[in-house]
């Protein structure tokens, strides 16, 4: 299914074969768990589709060992696949709900990546405390890519997120040490808002 979707690297859909998506979903939709589709997840907001999951991770171009900084945990699945590309001490998440990042926190715990990282918190700012990091990454949308978040990533590193209010496209900056960041864009998304 994904593999006729994206072309993505191997590693990515190791990653997405790994993480049992059925455990992250609400029992009310489990049964469309593997659908390739976004599904509700409470508190008003949704997981993504897997191909999208799978094409954010693929253009994030990580590795293992890799540091990642997440905004928006959600129902934890998105950092599981991150976790299972670069081990899961090194994903670092922010979460605004505090009832999504306990039950996240719970979820991952369980399922074997409870070596990420959660911070109840407004991601526009980052998590400073574990910068520079080697890729970060939005799973909702704003107007921009907020400015504290390219900051926090090292020369080199890549951050990706959808951008826009109304229609959103995916957007990857590459950081650099001097000058502008280079952007690139990848296609129109549709994301939940980015909450204040
Ligand atoms: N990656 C998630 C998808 C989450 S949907 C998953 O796999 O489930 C987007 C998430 O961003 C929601 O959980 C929402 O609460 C969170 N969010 C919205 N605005 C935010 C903000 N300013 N800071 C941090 N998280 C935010």
């Amino acid at each position: 299914m994904l593999e006729r979707r994206e072309a993505v690297s191997a590693e990515v859909l190791e990653a997405l074969r790994r993480v049992p998506r059925h455990e992250f979903v609400p029992e009310s939709v489990r049964d469309r768990a593997y659908a390739d589709r976004p599904l509700p997840i409470g508190d008003g907001q949704t997981i993504s589709a897997p191909h999208m999951v799978a094409k954010m991770t693929d253009i994030l171009d990580i590795g293992r060992g890799d540091r990642v900084l997440e905004i928006g945990t959600g129902c934890g699945y998105h950092a599981a696949v991150t976790a299972a590309v670069v081990g899961a001490d090194n994903v670092f998440s922010v979460e605004i709900s505090e009832s999504l990042a306990a039950a996240s926190q719970e979820r991952l715990d369980r399922c074997g990546y409870g070596g990420v990282s959660i911070r109840i918190g407004d991601g526009r700012e980052g998590w400073d405390e574990h910068a520079p990091y080697d890729a970060a990454y939005l799973t909702c949308a704003a107007s921009e890519l907020p400015s504290s978040v390219l900051e926090q990533v090292a020369p080199g590193g890549r951050v990706v997120g959808p951008v826009g209010t109304g229609v959103q496209t995916l957007h990857r900056a590459i950081v650099h040490e001097d000058g502008p960041p280079e952007w690139s864009t990848h296609g129109q998304v549709r994301f939940v808002g980015m909450r204040e």
